[in-house]
């Protein structure tokens, strides 16, 4: 079979409500997972072996959970092909964007079909769980809630023409997730109701307000990430209502009327010297 390119789309979280640490270490949540317009770009050829270039050379090879994908796909399924696969970056690395992730999904679909090895949607999910929380989600995309620790998904209506302006902060935190999640204690936990409140606003087509929108990381990604709350400064300061946090941070977004507006909000960060990116909602059925 022939080179496939395939998008893997960033994402933000409508909200994202922590109930509780489990005896596993991972924790019980509530979060509703968006895809946005902004997407890094991966292709997969036939080759003898694995190889993986990216074009930024730190992400290339073996640490790269896209080769995991591909590990974890030839141990499934027992074949001996390879792939010579190739990621070109945009979505910002490590930033609550789950960049990452959705390069791992992306890897995953494209590997099935190079090798066209007809694993099922289910197994394929249940091995994405495999690679992080956030994979199962991706394989899909649009607009999910994801509850248990981030892998049990029910697909949602996708707020229609809503764009958004993403911050995100170039500041770079070891073992950022499982730092923030170590971080957490009851204060920031919540029972979901807030989330599962927005998810049936969303179930049925509604609007996506921003006063449903909550974050279990405020306070933590505060604590952790320097300099982060000059960047919601200025964001106020160019005229958002609400900024809200994205996963475990330290990407911010607001909501916006439209795209005009989120131009015009973008041209008054860059004044204030901070630079945004203008996205829109992707549904799972705009997505590649
Ligand atoms: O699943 P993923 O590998 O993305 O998670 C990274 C880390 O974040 C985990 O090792 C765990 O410490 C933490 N985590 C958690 N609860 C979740 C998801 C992640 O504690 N629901």
């Amino acid at each position: 079979m022939a080179g496939l390119t395939l998008r893997a789309y960033a994402k933000i979280n409508l909200g994202l409500e922590v109930i509780e640490r489990r005896e596993d270490g991972y924790h019980e949540l509530v979060t509703i997972l968006q895809t946005v317009s902004l997407y890094d770009e991966i292709s997969a050829g036939a080759a003898e072996t694995l190889t993986l270039h990216c074009d930024r050379r730190w992400m290339n090879g073996r640490r790269n959970l896209m080769w995991k994908a591909a590990e974890l796909l030839q141990r499934e399924s027992g074949t001996q092909m390879g792939a010579a696969m190739d990621l070109v970056k945009t979505i910002p690395i490590s930033a609550g964007l789950g960049g990452g992730s959705s390069d791992a999904a992306a890897a995953l679909r494209c590997l099935n079909d190079l090798w066209e090895l007809n694993i099922n949607n289910t197994r394929l999910t249940e091995l994405a769980s495999h690679l992080g929380s956030d994979v199962p989600f991706f394989l899909r995309g649009g607009t999910q809630m994801a509850t248990g620790r981030g892998e049990f998904l029910e697909p949602l209506c996708t707020p229609k023409d809503q764009w958004l302006v993403l911050v995100s902060p170039d500041i770079r935190v070891p073992r950022k997730t499982r730092l923030l999640y170590e971080l957490l204690g009851p204060r920031d936990f919540s029972d979901g109701s807030m989330t599962i409140g927005l998810a049936e606003t969303l179930r049925v087509g509604g609007a996506l307000s921003m006063d449903c929108i909550v974050n279990a990381f405020e306070r933590a990604a505060d604590d952790t990430f320097p300099g982060l709350d000059q960047y919601r400064k200025a964001m106020f300061e160019a005229g958002a209502e609400q900024v809200h946090l994205s996963g475990s941070g330290p990407s911010l977004f607001t909501l916006m009327e439209s795209q005009c507006e989120g131009d015009a909000f973008q041209k008054r960060l860059g004044d204030l010297g901070f630079c945004g990116l203008v996205v829109q909602t992707v549904a799972a059925e705009e997505l590649n």
